[in-house]
């Protein structure tokens, strides 16, 4: 089948700097690098490695089309992406020597997708797909509603959190995917853990502690441990995990074998330096040695 990723792409650009700016001050930065970014694109890549067929709902400006062209060499179909008259999001991230970051994220396209974009895409859509999406773009409400008329399956990870945008979506999710932070950020505003009193499935990812599968139909409770690795970068972890959880059901795996793979997708991604560029594929997850 194919998974529909209603997802951002953005463009990141590293800037490394002595110290991190003050206000008002002017620094130089001593390098500048550039990669494809956005949680929605890095689960697009991480669900086409893992060996799905994934067509990206996105939008670019004029600046967008290397990152395009950069979807479509990792496998990803990008049929679906509007082309714009805006810029592409992107993200301008200071680094310091001491490997602390600050970042502004400009979302620019992808908060102009519209409905019917997304309407015209997945009318194409069948029965037993899946659509996933994050929260860096806009549209999710609808495309979660006629998704779930359509009978497809929908994985929803609320990254960045945001209560309201949350709760717009979450009647019509079958799965939530999200880490320990935005779990604790919906306990806080909500008074209650997620997807309590519903029948949603829920996992939580916890870092080099693995993750906890909650099944609120059944009341069951289930940990999985990750496998232990030295991490030199822990960017995109959470973006390879669900992308790899929704390769997996989609291939018709359990919930419990998807997240097995996904545990060691990500636990090979926080070995590797970046993000979009270097999700592992299959085969070397299935190989990898932990
Ligand atoms: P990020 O924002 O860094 O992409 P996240 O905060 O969304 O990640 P995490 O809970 O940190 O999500 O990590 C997601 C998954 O990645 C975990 O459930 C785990 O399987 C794996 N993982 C993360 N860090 C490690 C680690 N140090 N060792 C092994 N696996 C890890």
């Amino acid at each position: 089948m194919t998974i529909y990723n209603l997802g951002s792409i953005n463009a990141d650009y590293f800037y490394a700097v002595p110290h991190l700016p003050a206000a008002g001050e002017t620094l130089a930065a001593t390098s500048l690098g550039k990669g494809l970014g956005g949680k929605g694109a890095n689960m697009s890549v991480a669900a086409a490695r893992a060996g799905a067929h994934v067509r990206h709902i996105g939008a670019v400006g004029p600046d967008g089309g290397w990152m395009v062209d950069r979807l479509m060499e990792y496998g990803v179909d990008t049929r679906a992406i509007a082309r714009l008259d805006t810029p592409t999001g992107h993200a301008i991230i200071n680094v310091d020597a001491a490997g602390e970051n600050a970042i502004v994220l400009y979302p620019g396209t992808n908060r102009c997708i519209t409905d019917q974009q997304i309407g015209l895409v997945l009318s194409e859509a069948a029965a037993g797909g899946t659509l996933m999406f994050q929260n860096e773009t806009n549209g999710q409400r609808y495309a979660a509603e006629t998704a779930k008329s359509l009978g497809m399956r929908v994985i929803c990870c609320p990254a960045p959190y945001e209560t309201s945008a949350l709760e717009e979506v979450i009647s019509f999710a079958d799965l939530v995917i999200l880490n320990e932070v935005e779990a604790r950020q919906h306990r806080d505003a909500t008074g209650r853990p997620i997807g309590e009193g519903t029948n949603l499935k829920v996992i939580t990812t916890l870092g080099a502690k693995g993750c906890v599968l909650m099944d609120n139909m059944t009341g069951q409770v289930q940990e999985f441990g990750a496998p232990q690795v030295t991490p030199v970068d822990t960017t995109g972890a959470g973006d390879t995990f669900a992308g790899y959880i929704a390769a997996g059901l989609d291939r018709g795996h359990s919930l419990e074998q998807s997240i097995s793979l996904a545990v060691r997708a990500a636990a090979l991604m926080v070995t590797r330096h970046g993000t979009a560029d270097v999700i592992p594929d299959l085969k070397d997850v299935q190989d990898a040695r932990f």
